[in-house]
C-alpha cells in the first residue's frame, strides 16, 4: 500500500508546478513515506532522513503511518517542515508551497479525509505492468498487537465507480496486471455502480467487484491482498473457481496456530477453523496456492503454544510465507499486556519457524519442474541478457533472452529452483 501511496504522491506533485529527479543530492524537497507496523521502519525513518539531507534541502516532509502515530512528536527530530497523514498527501503540493513561500515553517495535517484524498487525486502516469489500486482502507478489527486502525483509520471502501475508471485508465496506458489491495480487502462493501432490486445497503462486496473487473479489456491476471481468514466467504472461493484472470494464489495471514494466542490477538477464529476454510478452497479450486504471515513471541505464548503455529505450518503447506518477532507498538492493547516475551526466545521461535516455512516453500518451488508456466517479465537480472518476471504464485523467474522481455507475458518451462526463486526457458 505504501507503495501504491508514493506512486500517488508522486501523480499529485508532478500534475502541479513540481518534477520528480533521480538523484536526492539535487533535491530541494525530500519526501518520506512511512510504515509503522513494527518498529524497525520508524527507527529507519529518521536515519534515512540523516543520510539524506543536504544544503540544498529546502522541505523536508515524513507522511504515511510514523508521521499519524508520532503526531507532533515527530518535529523533535530537526528540519521535518510537514508531517501528513495517510489519508492527506492529496494536500501536499499546498503544504509544500507554504512552506517554499515562508507562510508556514511547520505543517501537521494528520485528518482523516480518505473521501476527498481519493477524489482530488489527478490520472495515473508512470505505470508498471503490474501495478497496485487501492479498493479498501483503514481496518475495524482491532487486532491487539496492531497500530493500523489507529494510523490508517476506520474501514473506508472506495465506490465501484471509481475502482473501475482507475483500472480502466491503468489497462488503456499499458498495465496487464492489477492487484486490488487494502487492508482488509474480504470487508470490502463499497456504493454499487447503480441500484439493485433486493439489495437494499446498494453496495458491493468484493466477490461482485472482482467479477466486474475480470470482464474489463486488456486485463490479463488479478490479485487482490490482503485477505482476513474471518471474512473469506465460500462465494468468493466460488468466483475463484470460474474467473480465469484471478489467480490461484491467496495471501490469507493466521497470525498464529494457537486458540488461546488467536483470541488474546482478537482474531476472531480458532486455528482448526481457518485449516477448515483452506481445505473448502481446496475442494473448490484443486490449484490453490496460499501464503501467510506470522507473529512468534507474542505476550505470554509458551513453548507448546508456539509448537501449535509450527504444527498448523505443517498441515496448511504454504507456498511462501512472512513471519515476524512480535514488536510492541505504543498504544495498543497487547503493549499493555504483563508476560512480554524476551527477545532471545522470540529469535528462536522465528528461526525454527522461518526453517519450517522454508521446507515447504522449496519443496513447492522444485514441484514445479519439469513444468511450463506463463510468466509477465518486469525485471532485468543482474547478469548480461537476463530478465525477471513472476508467475501466478508471484514467484521470481528468472530466463536469458536475446530480446527485450520486459512487458512481455511468456511461456517458461522451469528447469531449476533455489529456495527463493526459479529458472527456466522461453517456450
Ligand atoms: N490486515 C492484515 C495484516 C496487515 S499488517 C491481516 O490482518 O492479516 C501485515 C503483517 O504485519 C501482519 O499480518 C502481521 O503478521 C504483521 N504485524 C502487524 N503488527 C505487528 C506487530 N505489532 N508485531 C509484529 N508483526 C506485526
Ligand atoms: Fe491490523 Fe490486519 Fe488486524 Fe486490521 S485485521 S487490526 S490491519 S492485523
Amino acid at each position: 500500500m505504501n507503495v501504491y501511496d508514493s506512486k500517488r504522491i508522486i501523480d499529485t506533485l508532478t500534475k502541479s508546478e513540481f518534477e520528480q529527479i533521480d538523484n536526492s543530492k539535487n533535491a530541494d524537497i525530500l519526501i518520506f513515506y512511512t510504515c509503522n507496523i513494527r518498529e524497525k521502519a520508524a527507527q529507519k525513518l529518521y536515519s534515512n532522513i540523516g543520510f539524506l539531507k543536504t544544503k540544498k534541502t529546502k522541505v523536508i516532509a515524513v507522511g504515511g503511518c510514523v508521521a499519524q502515530a508520532e503526531k507532533d512528536l515527530i518535529f523533535n527530530h530537526k528540519g521535518i517542515n510537514i508531517s501528513f497523514g495517510p489519508q492527506t498527501y492529496h494536500r501536499l503540493p499546498e503544504h509544500i508551497n507554504d512552506i517554499l513561500k515562508g507562510k508556514k515553517d511547520k505543517i501537521l495535517d494528520l485528518e482523516f479525509d480518505q473521501d476527498k484524498k481519493f477524489s482530488s487525486l489527478p490520472k495515473r502516469k508512470n505505470i508498471s505492468y503490474s501495478e497496485f489500486v487501492t479498493i479498501q482502507e483503514g481496518c475495524d478489527n482491532f487486532c491487539t498487537y496492531c497500530v493500523v486502525p489507529y494510523t490508517r483509520g476506520r474501514e473506508y471502501s472506495r465506490p465501484v465507480k471509481d475502482i473501475i475508471t482507475e483500472i480502466k485508465e491503468l489497462l488503456a496506458i499499458g498495465a496487464k496486471e492489477i492487484t486490488l489491495i487494502g487492508q482488509n480487502v474480504n470487508s470490502y462493501h463499497g456504493e454499487a455502480p447503480y441500484i439493485t432490486i433486493g439489495n437494499s445497503r446498494n453496495t458491493w462486496r468484493i466477490e461482485r467487484l472482482i467479477q466486474e473487473i475480470a470482464e474489463l479489456d486488456g486485463l490479463k491476471r488479478l490479485r487482490y491482498t490482503t485477505s482476513h481468514p474471518k471474512d473469506f466467504t465460500t462465494e468468493l472461493m466460488e468466483v475463484h473457481a470460474n474467473t480465469p484472470v484471478l489467480v490461484p494464489f491467496v495471501h490469507i495471514p493466521v497470525q498464529s496456530g494457537d486458540n488461546r494466542i488467536l483470541k488474546l490477538m482478537n482474531r476472531g477464529h480458532t486455528a482448526q477453523e481457518y485449516l477448515d476454510k483452506l481445505s473448502k478452497f481446496r475442494d473448490i479450486c484443486p490449484n490453490i496456492q496460499f501464503s501467510s504471515d506470522f507473529i512468534v513471541g507474542f505476550p505470554t505464548e509458551t513453548d507448546e503454544e508456539f509448537e501449535n503455529t509450527v504444527k498448523l505450518v505443517q498441515e496448511a503447506k504454504y507456498t511462501i510465507s512472512y513471519s515476524f518477532k512480535y514488536s510492541r507498538r505504543k498504544n495498543t492493547p497487547a503493549d499493555r499486556m504483563i508476560g512480554q516475551i524476551p527477545e532471545d526466545i522470540k529469535e528462536k521461535r522465528l528461526d525454527i519457524l522461518q526453517k519450517t516455512l522454508l521446507k515447504d516453500q522449496i519443496c513447492f518451488n522444485r514441484s514445479l519442474l519439469g513444468k511450463t508456466q506463463e510468466i509477465l517479465f518486469d525485471r532485468i537480472g543482474r547478469k548480461e541478457k537476463q530478465y525477471i518476471g513472476k508467475n501466478v504464485f508471484l514467484q521470481s523467474v528468472v530466463v536469458e533472452s536475446d530480446e527485450n522481455l520486459i512487458g512481455q507475458f511468456r511461456n517458461v518451462k522451469i528447469d531449476s529452483a533455489g529456495d527463493n526463486s526459479v529458472k527456466g526457458r522461453i517456450v
